[in-house]
């Protein structure tokens, strides 16, 4: 009797950089909840909570290009939800993270896209389950490439915003982050190791709803390279 054969080792996950043919390899994707007031108080909260940090698979990334990409309508959901949000790149791990010294972790920024099988997440949210099959689903995070710091800008007061078919239905800046990218990257230095490769989805304004097939969502932050995600 031999052993079925094995099957070869998933291949890294990486994305682009803007301006280098040289990829930035993924390690793991961190999402904060409920990081801009008006958003929590439009999913039913103060938005005076402290964060809380979720995870998605690194394979549900989808890099998408300049040209623009797809994504998907998932199963098991009639109520797909987008989430525009800054996503920040770590270039240097650590934990215990200060505050001052957490931008110099910082490799670049992206924008990205935390899609939300929002019926799903309601009834584990009730139910006081885990949010696993209403955030990190299949192909449940669109990305675009990722900027270095040096080409960003001021990133803390770049706005970013949402259209879909061209009508805008999130629109902010990320000045309006109640913890902001220093003291999130501190926070989650404490509850998990962060390494060269992390990304951190930052959470998202005021605006979330949903999405049908065909429609087309353009995500934008000042400074970055803008995606453009077709639902198929
Ligand atoms: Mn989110």
């Amino acid at each position: 009797m031999t052993a079925p054969t094995l099957w070869p080792a998933s291949p890294p996950v990486c994305l682009p950089v803007h301006g280098i043919s040289q990829q930035f390899p993924v390690h793991r994707v961190y999402c904060v909840g409920r990081n801009y007031a008006a958003h929590a108080q439009e999913m039913g909260f103060s938005g005076r909570e402290p964060p809380f940090f979720f995870l998605k698979p690194n394979d549900a990334l989808v890099a998408i290009d300049a040209g623009g990409g797809t994504i998907p309508y998932p199963s098991l959901t009639q109520d797909l939800h987008h989430e525009i949000e800054l996503v920040v790149a770590i270039g240097q791990g650590g934990q215990d993270i200060e505050v001052t010294q957490a931008m110099q972790h910082v490799y670049g920024y992206a924008v990205g896209l935390d899609m939300t099988r929002r019926d799903l997440q309601m009834q584990m949210r009730k139910e006081g389950r885990p949010w696993d099959i209403g955030k990190g689903f299949d192909a449940s995070a669109p990305i675009g490439p990722i900027t270095p710091c040096a080409q960003a800008g001021a990133i803390e007061q770049a706005s970013i915003g949402l259209r879909v078919n061209g009508e805008v239905r999130q629109s902010s800046t990320v000045g309006h982050l109640i913890w902001n990218i220093a003291e999130t990257i501190a926070h989650l230095s404490r509850a998990w190791t962060l390494q060269a490769g992390d990304l951190i989805f930052t959470g998202t304004p005021e605006g979330v709803g949903a999405v049908q097939t065909g429609d087309c969502m353009v995500g934008e932050v000042s400074g970055l390279q803008p995606i453009t995600v077709t639902v198929r």
